[in-house]
C-alpha cells in the first residue's frame, strides 16, 4: 500500500489526509488511489513485457467506472461475469474487442447482448452454454468467438471459498471431457472455437498450482492445434494473491516467468484476467468509532462501518491491517481491542483482540486493503446506506460513487395495490 502512508502523524492517500476526505464525505467511506491502481497495472504488465499479452482487468474485484476506466486508459481489457458487469465495462470506455465474458450461469438474455456488442470472446463452462451460445448466434446469423473454459483439476491452494479449479467445483469443463466437447464445439455453426481458458481461483500466494494448471491447459492446446482445431488464444486467468498481512506474494516476473515456460514456442495471443492484484491494495475503508465498551473480559471499539460495507471478515475469515488515521503517540500502549460493526450479528466483526494504540470515541480507523472484493459486496443490510466511494488523485479527490439518502433507498420498494393508499407512510405522505 505505497500511496496510503502517514505524512507527519496524519495518514493519507496519496498527498490527501483521510481526515479531510472523511469530514467532506462523511463515514464509513471507501477511498481508492489512482496512483496504486497505475502502478499495480504496470508492475503487471512490464512483468509480463515481450510476451503477446491482453489485460483484462476483473471487473467483479471492483466495478466502479472510475477505476474502470483508469485502467482501461493505460490499455486495459476487462474480463466480466454478468450483463451488468458488460454494461459497465462499456460505459467506462473499455473497447468490446477487449472484453471476455466468464461465469458458469449466462442467462440467453446475457449472451444475446453480449453477441450484439462484439466482444471479444465467450469463455464457455458448459456443453449446454455452448449448445444455447450456437444456438443464439445462428439466430443472429452470427458465429461466437468461444473460448472453452477448462478445470485442469489442480488444487489452488487458497482458501476453500475462492478456490475453483478441482474437479468438485462447479468452475469450467472437465478436462477430460474436452475432448467430446471439443469434437461438438466443431460441428456447430454457429461456434468459432478460438481458445481455451483457465482459472483456478483467488488470492493465490505459491506459483506451483499455476505451473500445474498451465502445464496441462498448454498440452491441450497443442493437442488440438494438432489435431487441426485453429485456436490462437490462451485465457490463463488471474488469482494473484496480494499481502493483507505481510504474506510474501507472488514475484510478478516470476509469474511471467512461469508463463514463458510453459508457453514457449506456442503459437497463441494470451490473455490475463487479474482482478484483485490491481484495486486489492489501492483502496481502504474509513470508519469512525461511535463507541468504547468495556466488557468484563473484552474491549470492543463499535464502529460506524459494518459487514454490510466489508464482508471478507465474515465471508473468508479474512484478516485486515487497521489502522489509526492519527498515528499513536510514540510509546503508546498498543491494547488488544475487537473492532466491530453495529449490525445485530456476532460474525459483524473486523477484528478479534486487536493491538491498537488507545481509542476514543469519534477517531477515524483505516480498514486496509478493501479495494476488492469489498464495495461491490456491499449490501444495505439493517437499512444501512450504502458507503460512498472516493478516488484520489495526488492532492485531489472525487467522489465516484455517492452515498444514497435514505428517501433514495426507501423509494426502491412499491406498495402493492391492495396496500397502496392504506399504509401509513403513503398516507403520511405530503400532498397525498
Ligand atoms: C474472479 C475471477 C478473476 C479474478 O480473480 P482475482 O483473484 O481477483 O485476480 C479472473 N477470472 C475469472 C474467471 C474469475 O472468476
Amino acid at each position: 500500500m505505497t500511496a496510503f502512508a502517514y505524512r507527519d502523524g496524519v495518514l493519507c492517500a496519496e498527498s490527501l489526509p483521510l481526515e479531510e476526505i472523511a469530514a467532506a464525505v462523511g463515514t464509513p467511506a471507501y477511498v481508492y488511489s489512482s496512483s496504486d491502481v497505475e502502478t499495480a497495472y504496470r508492475d503487471f504488465a512490464e512483468a509480463l513485457g515481450g510476451l503477446p499479452a491482453t489485460i483484462c482487468y476483473a471487473v467483479k474485484a471492483n466495478g466502479n467506472q472510475a477505476l474502470i476506466a483508469t485502467l482501461g486508459r493505460l490499455g486495459a481489457g476487462a474480463d466480466v461475469v454478468s450483463e451488468g458487469e458488460l454494461r459497465r465495462a462499456l460505459a467506462a470506455g473499455i473497447p468490446a474487442e477487449k472484453i471476455v465474458f466468464a461465469g458458469v450461469g449466462k442467462t440467453a438474455q446475457e449472451l444475446a447482448f453480449a453477441l450484439d456488442r462484439n466482444i471479444l470472446q465467450f469463455n464457455v463452462e458448459s456443453l449446454p452454454e455452448l449448445e444455447l451460445l450456437n444456438r443464439i448466434a445462428l439466430e443472429k446469423g452470427r458465429q461466437a468467438p468461444v473460448a472453452l473454459r477448462i478445470n485442469p483439476n489442480v488444487d489452488a491452494g487458497t482458501h476453500a471459498h475462492i478456490s475453483t479449479g478441482r474437479s468438485d467445483h462447479k468452475f469450467g469443463i472437465d478436462i477430460d471431457q474436452a475432448p467430446a466437447i471439443f469434437a461438438r464445439a466443431r460441428d456447430l455453426a454457429g461456434i468459432s472455437l478460438q481458445g481455451i481458458a483457465v482459472h483456478i481461483g483467488s488470492q493465490l500466494l505459491d506459483l506451483a498450482p499455476y505451473r500445474a494448471a498451465f502445464a496441462r491447459l498448454v498440452a491441450l492446446y497443442r493437442e488440438f492445434q494438432a489435431a487441426g482445431y485453429p485456436l490462437r488464444r490462451l485465457d490463463l486467468g488471474g488469482g494473484l494473491g496480494i499481502a493483507y498481512k505481510g504474506e510474501q506474494t507472488p514475484d510478478l516476473r516470476a509469474y511471467a516467468g512461469v508463463v514463458r515456460e510453459a508457453t514457449a514456442g506456442l503459437d497463441a495471443d494470451l490473455i490475463f484476467e487479474p482482478g484483485r492484484l490491481l484495486v486489492g491494495n489501492a483502496g481502504v475503508l474509513l470508519t469512525r468509532v461511535i463507541y468504547l465498551k468495556e466488557g468484563s473480559s473484552r474491549r470492543y471499539a463499535i464502529v460506524d462501518a459494518a459487514m454490510n460495507d466489508l464482508i471478507r471478515p465474515m465471508l473468508y475469515e479474512a484478516w485486515h491491517e487497521i489502522l489509526p488515521a492519527r498515528e499513536a503517540a510514540p510509546g503508546a500502549a498498543a491494547a488488544p481491542v475487537d473492532i466491530v460493526g453495529p449490525i445485530c450479528e456476532t460474525t459483524d466483526t473486523f477484528a478479534r483482540g486487536r493491538p491498537l494504540p488507545p481509542l476514543a470515541a469519534g477517531d477515524l480507523l483505516t480498514i486496509c486493503s478493501a479495494g476488492a472484493y469489498s464495495a461491490v459486496m456491499s449490501s444495505s443490510y439493517n437499512a444501512r446506506l450504502p458507503a460512498p466511494e472516493v478516488l484520489v488523485r495526488g492532492d485531489r479527490f472525487a467522489v465516484v460513487r455517492p452515498r444514497l439518502d435514505h428517501e433514495a433507498l426507501i423509494a426502491q420498494d412499491r406498495m402493492p395495490d391492495w396496500l397502496d393508499g392504506e399504509s401509513p407512510r403513503q398516507m403520511a405522505r405530503p400532498g397525498g
